[in-house]
Parts: structure tokens; C-alpha cells; sequence
């Protein structure tokens, strides 16, 4: 199986050439076209299954050919060290389109952050307490937001932040995509996973 099958558009495929990547990864195959399909899905997927490309390359899909601005995707995840591989993750798949990402964390100066969500990025990729600061003094704006994604959800809920889930996820659409992904699915995680997704697409790697 290889990636042409999913017909990204020319720009990412440049992109998946350019990491080496050839064959897609089990989740990937499995996550991608129902993606694409615009469904909703829970992940059942450890880190290192290839999960960030299976829901960054759609995402990324999804947006390169509309001319909306401003924040349209949102990733949040657990630590800073994610999201900056996430972020990164973007950065290289994305590397020939325009498509614009910004890392949102605390440890570090605000400033660099908002003046990238003030330049547009259209992806943005977020730990929980520097996104509901940056929502707070009125530098990041989540109501245009398409897609939603949860990434590794039981540490989230490990390190106490489902509340601030919550709130965020308040403040995006509800007529929104969601994608949540954990390795596990304790009780709290199918709770909010009922909260948060709207029919899904239910996957297992
Ligand atoms: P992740 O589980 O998203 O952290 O990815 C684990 C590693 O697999 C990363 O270094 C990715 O660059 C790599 N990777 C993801 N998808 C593929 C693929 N289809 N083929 C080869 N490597 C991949």
C-alpha cells in the first residue's frame, strides 16, 4: 500500500517524499480516509505508531486549498515536548505548502507565540494552561475552528488537566471535527470521549 492511494493534494505528497516516508503505518491507514470523510474518531494508539502524521496529513489536506484565515486547527497535547514534535511534525510534512503552525506553551516568553497566532497560523498546537492564558488576554481566538484534536488524553487526565479541556473545548464550534487519541481509556477518558466526539469512528492499533 503506499500513500498516493489517499490522492493528498501534490503539495503534501511532496512532503511525505521528502521524509522518506513510502508506506503508510497501520493507524495511518486506518485513520486517514475516515479523516478525509470529515468523521469524528477515537484512537486507541500508543506514540510511536506513526498516529501524528495520521492526523496531521489530513488536517493538513483539509485546509490547504481554502482561503480562510486565522486559527482553523487546533492540537492540544499533554507536555511542551510533544507539542513542539508536533509542531514539528507539521513543519517538515507541511514544508512545501503555506500552511502556518505555531507551538503554544508555558516555560517561555509569550510574546514569539502571540505574534505568530497574530500572523494567522492556521494550525495551532497547544498545551492546556498557555492556550486558556492566551484565550484570557484575548490573543488566541478558537471560534473558527474546523478540527479538534485531543492527543494522548489519558495524560491529560494523569496530569489534571481535563478541566481546562473542558473550557477549551467549550470555546471551539460545536459543529466542529474532533479527534481524540490515548493509549488507554479509563472511565474518564470514554466520558469525555462522549462529551466531545459526535458518532465516531472508533479505532484500534
Ligand atoms: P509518532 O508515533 O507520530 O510519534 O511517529 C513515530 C515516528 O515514525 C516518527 O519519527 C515519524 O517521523 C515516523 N513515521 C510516521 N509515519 C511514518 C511512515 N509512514 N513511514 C515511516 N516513518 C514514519
Amino acid at each position: 500500500m503506499s500513500f498516493t492511494k489517499f490522492n493528498f493534494h501534490p503539495r503534501i505528497q511532496g512532503g511525505i517524499q521528502a521524509m522518506g516516508y513510502t508506506t503508510p503505518t497501520p493507524i495511518q491507514q486506518k485513520s486517514i480516509p475516515v479523516i478525509l470523510q470529515g468523521r469524528d474518531v477515537m484512537g486507541l494508539a500508543q506514540t510511536g505508531t506513526g498516529k501524528t502524521a495520521a492526523f496531521v496529513l489530513p488536517i493538513m489536506q483539509h485546509l490547504i486549498d481554502s482561503p480562510r484565515r486565522g486559527t482553523r486547527a487546533l492540537i492540544v497535547a499533554p507536555t511542551r515536548e510533544l507539542a513542539e514534535q508536533i509542531h514539528e511534525s507539521i513543519e517538515e510534512l507541511g514544508r512545501k505548502t503555506t500552511l502556518r503552525s505555531v507551538a503554544v506553551y508555558g516555560g517561555v516568553n509569550k510574546n514569539p507565540q502571540i505574534s505568530k497566532l497574530r500572523e494567522g497560523a492556521e494550525i495551532v498546537v497547544a498545551c492546556p494552561g498557555r492556550l486558556l492564558d492566551l484565550m484570557d488576554q484575548g490573543a488566541a481566538d478558537l471560534s473558527g475552528i474546523e478540527i479538534l484534536v485531543l492527543d494522548e488524553a489519558d495524560r491529560m487526565f494523569d496530569m489534571g488537566f481535563l478541566p481546562d479541556i473542558r473550557k477549551i473545548t467549550k470555546r471551539t464550534p460545536e459543529k466542529r471535527q474532533t479527534l481524540l487519541f490515548s493509549a488507554t481509556m479509563p472511565s474518564d477518558i470514554r466520558l469525555l470521549a462522549r462529551e466531545v466526539l459526535r458518532d465516531p469512528v472508533i479505532l484500534r492499533v
